[in-house]
């Protein structure tokens, strides 16, 4: 019978922590059995559209099996809830003040030190397929094949190792085929790390043809707090990503002949001029056989949307179906993708001594608080779902409350590849979590810095904060700031902001002294409020 590494190292009376030592017997195992590495990340996939986190909304039997086979974490967090500076912060374990990739008008510096780079010098086969979205060339991988900018959901063109390329399919589908091709070329007696990044399901939620149906009889209920006032919430009232205010052309994708006029702002106000012909262009991607499996189920929407003249409430509950839907249908296609990962694992006897982790790159709003999009330090775009599976070492089953955050992955990788983890580097690994010895001393608060304004898209301020078991406190920082306390257990939904009540007055104290403790933990002190 074989003997895995953990029995085999039990044996000769060497527990986790021997794992760790510089020993010479140890390199020469760990060269045999360091786990390969399958890292699939989605983009804006919030929790409460897996159905292991909440059944309600939609079935992911893929990304489930990952959690039912594995462990899941249901206090996993970002630094900085957007697409860039998520992913830049996943490479370098740092906090996007110090990596640089505050939001998107900076670009990412590609001489850094990443997790990729360190497992690619120990031996790894190093690879991403898909979404790479940080504007330089990928460094430290021996194989890209990454999406120009954002990713088109139809006929996308990617760049492989600086050659571009356009494919003719849907995306979330070619994304995987490219993985699965590359892995097929590895000498698989060298250890792989592969990073999977989809471009679904973000905005503007663009399925593919054989899900177009799926939910069509279904009336998707509405958020208890759609309709939120942000009352004692300014940078809430300010922000434009409400769904009352999506296009009507790029977002619910309707033709520019069923519409009167073009009424969304949809979060940017120079691109409101244009839209209507970046959704033509868009449309048009598509080949002439896409478009008419697309028209097939939407000029059923565009003749329903010209009868019913709605107007008020009832276009709005219209948006959110349609909004709802197809990011639910875009998620199916994510989901069977994983699948065909996990299959390709299984008939390759891949299985067992691989690492493979879903999350994504941060959540998102659903029509919480009357939103799409990201950005603020609420609890829709502030948790990202997470899920990991290594049958060598991670009993399956589990679920984890630790608080964990997109900046322990390359500390975990590294860790899990047997290699030195660098001081510079902010994360945890979470070996010890997954193995169920989460450490005595494991964070019990984690820190968050938001960037992108006044420019870039949907107007969120600038903002930090802390967030401990039971609370949150945010300081939006600009000009004449301003201060939010939740009380989670009070109120899970982030409704009611108690900074001011005096009942709360030796919890803004504590909570304040824990954000200054974070900033100085994580360097984030030379901050400009102007
Ligand atoms: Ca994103």
């Amino acid at each position: 019978m074989k003997t895995t590494r953990r029995e085999f190292l039990k044996s000769v009376g060497m527990g986790t922590t021997a794992l760790m030592a510089p020993n010479l017997f140890l390199n020469s195992c760990m060269k045999q059995d360091r786990p390969n590495i399958v890292f699939i990340m989605s983009d804006d996939h919030a929790e409460r559209a897996i159905s292991c986190y909440n059944d309600t909304l939609i079935h992911t039997p893929n990304i489930d099996r990952i959690a039912s086979e594995g462990i899941r974490f249901q206090n996993s967090f970002v630094t900085n809830s957007i697409c860039g500076p998520s992913r830049a912060t996943l490479l370098t374990g740092k906090y996007s003040h110090l990596n640089g990739m505050l939001d998107h008008s900076c670009t990412f510096d590609g001489s850094q030190l990443t997790f990729p780079k360190l497992l690619q010098q120990a031996g790894y086969h190093t690879s991403i397929v898909g979404k790479w979205h940080l504007k330089t060339e990928p460094t430290g991988f021996d194989y890209w094949n990454i999406l120009k900018g954002q990713g088109q959901y139809y006929n996308p063109d990617f760049t492989e190792n600086g050659e571009k390329r356009t494919h003719i399919g849907y995306t979330t589908d070619i994304i995987t085929d490219q993985a699965l091709e590359t892995l097929d070329k590895l000498d698989k007696s060298k250890p792989f790390c592969m990073l999977i990044h989809h471009k679904a399901p973000h905005r503007n939620w663009m399925p593919n043809l054989k899900h177009l149906d799926a939910y069509n009889d279904q009336d998707i209920p509405l958020p208890a707090n759609f309709h939120d006032e942000y009352t004692g919430r300014i940078a809430a009232g300010e922000a434009d990503m409400r769904i009352d205010d999506m296009y009507l052309t790029f977002d619910m994708k309707l033709h520019s002949q069923s519409i009167e006029e073009e009424t969304g702002s949809g979060g940017k106000k120079s691109f409101a001029e244009k839209v209507t012909e970046t959704w033509k262009r868009t449309y048009n991607r598509m080949t002439d056989e896409q478009k008419a499996g697309w028209d097939a189920h939407y000029d059923k929407v565009n003749e329903e949307f010209k009868r019913l003249k709605l107007t008020g409430d009832e276009l709005l509950n219209w948006k959110y179906q349609h909004y709802l839907k197809d990011y639910l249908r875009c998620i199916l296609s994510v989901d069977e993708n994983v699948g065909r990962v996990l299959d390709y694992l299984d008939q390759n006897g891949l299985t067992e001594n691989t690492l493979v982790v879903y999350t994504s790159d941060q959540g998102f709003y659903l029509g919480e608080h009357g939103w799409y999009d990201k950005r603020f330090m609420y609890e829709e775009s502030l948790s990202m779902p997470l899920v990991m599976r290594y049958p060598l070492e991670i009993q399956a089953g589990q679920v984890a409350d630790s608080m964990v955050m997109n900046l322990d992955f390359s500390s975990t990788f590294l860790d899990f590849a047997g290699i030195a983890i660098p001081a510079e580097m902010q994360g945890h690994s979470l070996r010890g979590i997954v193995r169920g010895n989460t450490p005595d001393d494991w964070r019990e608060s984690i820190y968050y810095h938001y960037y992108e304004h006044p420019h870039g898209w949907h107007d969120v301020r600038r903002h930090y904060g802390v967030r401990t078991e039971r609370y949150k406190l945010i300081h939006f920082y600009e000009e004449d700031g301003f201060w939010e306390l939740f009380d989670l257990e009070q109120d899970p939904s982030e409704m009611n902001n108690v900074y001011s009540d005096p009942a709360y007055a030796k919890i803004v104290q504590e909570t304040k002294q824990e954000l200054v403790r974070l900033q100085k933990l994580y360097g984030d002190v030379d901050i400009d409020k102007s």
